[in-house]
């Protein structure tokens, strides 16, 4: 049975506890059993070990909640071969451990390059100290001439048909274990020049397919989200019943209202697709001031189908990466510290919220009693003080320490 207890200058737990100044947690078999005062764990525990943290300071690990590490990331990163595909995917999951993040959201959206199913991948990183949630999608890609692709269908471009077809829906929800963005309902540009992709942004579903879709996932007892952005697609995912809006750019006001009735959640990709705006932090404060759960993920690394795309990847190589995610998260988090919200609740978009969109808010995301013990060491609050991953000093993950720069 291993114990011990680890303290700091200050704990941010993202729970209803807050900041806890001089705070100690006391950490058992993998699990927080105890978060409050050094003073009132010092006086209940004994003869267990004392991790001191200083001056640093103690949060909740990241959790990056829409990926696409395996699939798309190691051919546009590594000169690899499908032999080697796996082992680059791997290297990747370590750079997001090293920037602090213990979960992430993957995307599997059908691979060109090699096929790679929900269950081979699953079973690829069975040994990798993170949580890793998959999430099985149909990608439809705006080029002059739409292609489409399904997690269920592997490397070969299946046509419009099939993204409707109920054999492929069923097998997707068999496969999905959370609402990724499991439903392209309009085309993506993904990382490609505007002129490549002419068809960027148009509409690939009707409304009566979608809540089709919507209803097959509910049945199987599985959430389904959506790649959505623009006023008419948000509009269709919000109508259809989607459970999470992936993007969300152009949201309008009574779009933010309808979505705050329904429980819909809602992931910003500040890196998103090239040639549409970032939502602005205005729109992150209305999201947030309605009550709904905003994440913020990287979205990294977009598919290389072509050179130029390969060249353009590579050279945003260090935006592009979960290295990012601090340093994108930034200006939205200190922009919720400049509008009356707390360290706690600013950190929340980057660890409790997309947690809660995994599906594993019991879990991990805050610091509790009876969560994982998944939680960093840093010099200062990430993406408040720190968006630099040079800065996180551990990485604890179910209370083991995985990353170490002490
Ligand atoms: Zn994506």
């Amino acid at each position: 049975m291993s114990i011990f207890i680890i303290k700091a200058k200050k704990i941010i737990t993202v729970s209803k506890k807050g900041t806890i100044d001089h705070g100690a947690m006391v950490v058992q078999n993998g699990k927080i059993i105890n978060i409050s005062t050094w003073e009132k764990i010092n006086q209940k525990y004994h003869q267990v070990q004392v991790i001191d943290c200083g001056e640093n300071i103690i949060c909740p690990s990241l959790v990056d909640c829409h990926t696409h590490l395996l699939e798309f990331a190691p051919p546009s990163q590594f000169p690899i071969t499908k032999e080697t595909h796996l082992l680059a995917g791997k290297a990747v999951l370590l750079d997001a451990l090293y920037s602090g993040i213990t979960a992430l959201g993957e995307q599997v959206c059908g691979n060109p390059i090699c096929d790679l199913r929900v269950p081979d991948l699953k079973q690829a990183v069975q040994d990798v100290p993170m949580d890793i949630s998959f999430a099985a999608d149909c990608l439809s890609i705006g080029f002059q001439r739409i292609i489409h692709f399904s997690a269920v269908t592997g490397s070969t471009p299946i046509p419009r048909e099939n993204l409707v077809n109920k054999e492929i829906i069923e097998a997707l929800a068999t496969e999905n274990e959370y609402a990724g963005e499991n439903i392209f309902i309009t085309a993506t540009p993904a990382n490609f020049q505007k002129s490549e992709v002419p068809n960027a942004g148009k509409l690939i579903y009707s409304k009566q397919e979608l809540t089709t879709i919507v209803s097959i996932f509910h049945d199987y007892g599985k959430q389904i989200g959506a790649h959505a952005a623009g006023e008419q697609g948000i509009q269709m995912a919000l109508e259809s019943g989607f459970d999470v809006l992936h993007h969300a750019q152009g949201i309008t006001d009574s779009q933010i209202e309808k979505a705050a009735r329904q429980n819909t959640k809602v992931v910003v990709t500040p890196l998103g697709g090239p040639y549409l705006e970032s939502n602005s932090l205005e729109e992150i404060l209305k999201l947030v001031n309605a009550h709904l759960t905003v994440s913020i993920s990287t979205d990294a690394f977009l598919p290389p189908y072509e050179k130029k795309a390969v060249a353009l990847s590579n050279d945003r190589k260090t935006l592009m990466g979960p290295e990012a995610l601090m340093a994108i998260a930034n200006p939205y988090m200190k922009g919720m510290l400049a509008n009356g919200y707390d360290e706690n609740e600013a950190l929340a978009l980057i660890t409790r919220n997309p947690a809660k969109v995994l599906g594993k808010e019991k879990h991990f995301g805050s610091l509790e009693a009876g969560k994982d013990a998944n939680f960093l060491v840093a010099e200062g609050i990430p993406g408040i003080d720190i968006i630099n991953p040079s800065k996180i000093k551990a990485v604890y993950f179910r209370g083991e320490k995985v990353v170490s720069r002490l």
